[in-house]
């Protein structure tokens, strides 16, 4: 499955239009939410009953940063299998600190906290901006309400320090995370010119004005159309205004933020739309095909919206449920599967002894099967077979990837999901390099590939697992 160059192209490019309107996991479950609308699904909320129906698609939101969206099979009968496909909607970036008004030397700043493993030295001299949520109380009916936020313009900065006074820069570059990372918003003196187009309000204690200064207040006012007193908490990102974008000679790349994870996010979704469009997609479906996107990976899935949380039991349990089967969920989880899909490392040329010779992931060769005896990816033999059998079928080709013994390895949702449910779940992602960068690459053909394997799974894994005869 090569695709044409325009059509690879093509799909690389909506993958960009993606990630830039999802600056923060708030952005990415708007984002996620507006494409499963568009595409029949309905959406269901956890505090109220269900009532699941064969051949009907659904979706649910927790903490508005983690989404699960799942489409049900016109054979499907309680006890039936789960085929799913994992992947995680945040990323590293540095947030805004709950008290984050502060400044130095004449200029105004924002105190800013940092969000999992990012490499923090890419965000100097970028052009960054906020992204987030706002709790906003309403005035008139003291109703609190949650609403999406993002500042189009570069209103942020994290300059460098000139050469000239860091002459060893460049043998080691490691900033100090609370001193050197916070941004600048303006200068005290243009905020003392501007004080009459600021709606900033009398600050009063602990109030909102006392904790985040005039000028950012002033600019998530003038956005969300409120007064500063409206706003109650904030929850907010900063993000790389510089839209993602194709490259290289033959514009066969992807420079672009937050690939690790929302390229998985992308095309997960976009193989379960289109897996269940048109008519008949999910007629003889007897499973019920699911993806599950996680907030907080990247810093240990220990939340109430993580992988690590009860939530994904939950929503198994209440799609299994009947009062014909009580053991419906425990029958369905011996017959599921899981694809955790996240990124995966691409050799890097000027690096090439980071990785063993034989498990070398290259651009263009397909998604990266991720295997670890140490159970840092849940990939076994059996799982890995399974992929293999739906990649031969849909003409996909796939790689192999297992961390050198002498480097460290990373981990994913996979072997969380897996140790907790007792689930069958394969690590594998595409190929990129720079993760966690505020800006990020890979190549442009990992997007079809993903999208036919991850598609190609909804359709044949009940087929195919009804051909494997182990336990
Ligand atoms: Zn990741």
């Amino acid at each position: 499955m090569q695709g044409s160059k325009l059509g690879v192209q093509a799909a690389a490019q909506e993958l960009l239009k993606f990630i830039h309107r999802a600056p923060s996991p708030f952005h990415v479950v708007a984002e996620c939410r507006s494409l499963l609308l568009q595409s029949g699904f309905e959406e269901l909320k956890e505090a109220e009953h269900w009532d699941i129906q064969p051949q009907r698609k659904y979706f649910l939101t927790r903490n508005y940063s983690t989404l699960i969206a799942f489409a049900v099979g016109g054979q499907y009968q309680p006890g039936n299998g789960f085929s799913l496909v994992g992947a995680h909607t945040d990323s590293p970036c540095l947030r805004v600190k709950r008290r984050s008004r502060r400044g130095q030397a004449g200029t105004v700043q924002v105190g800013v906290e940092t969000y999992g493993g990012g490499i923090w030295s890419t965000w100097f001299d970028r052009d960054l901006t906020v992204a987030g949520r706002v709790i906003v109380k309403d005035p008139a009916t003291g109703r609190l309400e949650q609403r999406l936020v993002r500042v189009e313009r570069p209103v942020l900065r994290i300059p460098h320090l000139a050469i000239h006074l860091q002459r060893g820069m460049n043998e080691s570059f490691g900033p100090n995370t609370e001193h050197h990372l916070i941004p600048i918003l303006a200068t005290t003196v243009q905020e003392e010119l501007e004080k009459e187009t600021l709606e900033a309000g009398a600050p009063c204690a602990a109030s909102i004005q006392e904790r985040h200064g005039p000028v950012l207040l002033s600019l998530l006012c003038s956005q969300l159309g409120v007064k500063p007193e409206q706003i109650v908490e904030l929850e907010l990102c900063l993000a790389d205004t510089q839209p993602g974008t194709l490259g290289g000679a033959f514009d066969e790349f992807i420079f672009s933020p937050r690939l690790d994870n929302l390229h998985s996010c992308y095309c997960a979704l976009q193989a379960l739309i289109d897996s269940c469009t048109g008519p008949g997609a999910l007629a003889q479906e007897p499973n019920v095909r699911m993806v599950a996107l996680y907030d907080n990976e990247e810093v240990g899935s220990e939340s109430a919206a993580g992988a690590e949380s009860l939530l994904t039991e939950l929503v198994l349990r209440r799609v299994a449920a009947s009062p014909q089967n009580p053991t419906a969920f425990e029958e369905a989880v011996a017959k599921s599967y899981m694809i955790s899909a996240d990124m995966a490392h691409a050799v890097h040329p000027n690096y090439m002894d980071k990785h063993e010779e034989n498990h070398r992931p290259a651009f263009h060769k397909g998604p990266v099967i991720k295997v670890n005896s140490n159970q840092r990816y849940a990939s076994t033999a059996v799982t890995e077979a399974v992929i293999r059998e739906v990649a031969g079928r849909v003409d996909v080709p796939l790689q192999e990837f297992m961390v050198r013994n002498d480097v460290p390895c990373g981990t994913t949702i996979g072997p969380i999901l897996s140790s907790r449910l007792g689930l069958r779940v394969l690590d594998l992602g595409c190929p990129q390099l720079a993760m966690h960068s505020v800006r990020e690459m890979t190549c442009t053909s990992g997007v079809l590939q993903s999208i036919a394997l991850f598609k190609g799974f909804f359709e044949l894994f009940p087929a195919v697992n009804r051909s494997l005869v182990i336990d």
